[in-house]
């Protein structure tokens, strides 16, 4: 198929440039006459990005698919702009041999529709106890190793972690969280005292992270923090980054966007891990994501049934699920494409060690995004399995129009 988007912003190399925008096959190409186009698409007052790319997200497969499966996963990336999410391995069975890695890899090809990199466990069956055989999984071509959900407790053993995964090449996705301080549903402060809800401190998280990335820095390790919740967190990585430690870090659209102000007390679709804090560590993430002090946003897409959203606060799980309206999030907070290029791609595709920047040859994963666009979230519309999002009836600003992955429509508006 020959694909011309006409007049839209192309943002390549840091900046956005008016120009048309041709793809034929599965590539960018320098141009071809209007009248061989199949489709020619107005771009007009649109901003063509590269296709977004996820750092962070959990397909929920194999193991959990009431919760979301690949292809609906993926499909409400599409619709959030996503081409290439990296998907979280705490499933079921944890895919820690290559054969599982093999077959899930086969899967992958049949079902997702964007593309989908897997993430290795750093420890067998995620259980934090043994290393897992990372250098057989990195033969697959995994470059990627958490055990998101929970952090490594023993020291010691992260740092081996650390120093194995490094030699493999892998960044290791960290979890930052002292799990003995981490005993509650929301951020202790006003809404757990007031409810006597237990509550989890932002040192939980700020203990953990400095743990870590000493322990990366004592091992020449790369890691990559994600979301960050509390201001001291960010401190942290402003100083990691100054004593020149290999480290990056995300922030969650929900992170942003809310303060526990904004929880309604036992609302449990509210509940999420790494908790929302204070208005304080909302203004001092948006600062570090303007800045660049933070890297990237990712979504940490988090799917759930509405019958484990409905159990009681202790019961319920942790997690929000919103990928399909991320940018729109953000957008919101800042009203500058020039932050969603930058934290949506260019930051990513830097962590993936790869480019795209739109330019001639280069494959066609194209985001069309309408920065002028208002929306109201709508539940009707939603595609992940997982409906458990806070942001039903908000009013957003931005909406992500069409999604291109290697040259082949995978989303539009209607
Ligand atoms: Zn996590």
């Amino acid at each position: 198929m020959k694909y011309l988007l006409k007049n839209g912003r192309v943002w390549s190399k840091g900046k956005g440039v008016k120009h048309d925008l041709y793809i034929e096959g599965d590539r960018i190409v320098a141009r071809f006459g209007e009248s061989e186009a199949d489709r020619v698409i107005d771009a007009q007052g649109l901003d063509i990005f590269p296709g977004f790319v996820d750092l962070h997200c959990h397909l929920r497969e194999p193991g959990f698919s009431a919760k979301e499966t690949v292809k609906t996963g993926t499909k409400a990336a599409a619709k959030g702009g996503f081409t290439t999410v990296l998907a979280m391995p705490n499933t079921k069975p944890v895919l820690d041999s290559v054969w599982e890695m093999e077959n899930f890899l086969r899967y992958l090809e049949d079902q997702a529709i964007i593309r989908v990199l897997p993430v290795a466990p750093l420890t067998k069956g995620r259980l934090g106890r043994e290393i897992a055989d990372l250098a057989s999984l990195s033969t697959l071509g995994i470059r990627f190793a958490s055990d998101d959900g929970n952090d490594l407790q023993s020291a010691s053993l992260m740092k081996n972690v650390l120093a194995y995964a490094s030699d493999h090449n892998y960044t290791v996705l960290s979890h930052a969280e002292e799990s003995s301080l981490a005993k509650g549903y929301f951020h202790a402060g006003c809404l757990t005292r007031d409810y006597g809800i237990p509550g989890i401190p932002s040192s939980s998280e700020s203990v953990a992270v400095s743990r870590n990335m000493l322990l990366a820095k004592e091992v020449g390790a790369k890691i990559h923090f994600c979301h960050l919740s509390a201001r001291e967190s960010v401190h942290l990585i402003k100083l990691g980054k100054e004593l020149g430690i290999n480290l990056t870090a995300e922030v969650t659209p929900h992170h942003l966007f809310y303060a526990d102000s904004d929880v309604r007390p036992f609302d449990t679709t509210y509940k999420v891990n790494p908790p929302l804090r204070e208005i304080e560590d909302r203004n001092s993430l948006r600062e570090a994501l303007k800045s660049g002090l933070i890297d990237v946003v990712a979504t940490d897409h988090a799917p759930h049934t509405q019958k484990e959203k409905e159990q009681s606060i202790s019961e319920a799980p942790f997690g929000i699920s919103s990928i399909e309206i991320a940018a729109s999030i953000v957008h919101t907070i800042y009203l500058d494409p020039k932050i969603i290029y930058a934290r949506f791609c260019e930051g990513p595709y830097r962590i993936l060690g790869e480019e795209n920047d739109l330019l001639e040859n280069q494959k066609a994963d194209v985001t069309v995004f309408d920065s002028q666009r208002k929306v109201v979230v709508n539940r009707e519309n939603w595609v992940s399995l997982g409906k458990n999002n806070p942001y039903f009836g908000q009013n957003l600003q931005g909406k992500v129009l069409l999604t291109i992955k290697g040259g082949q429509i995978v989303y539009e508006h209607s």
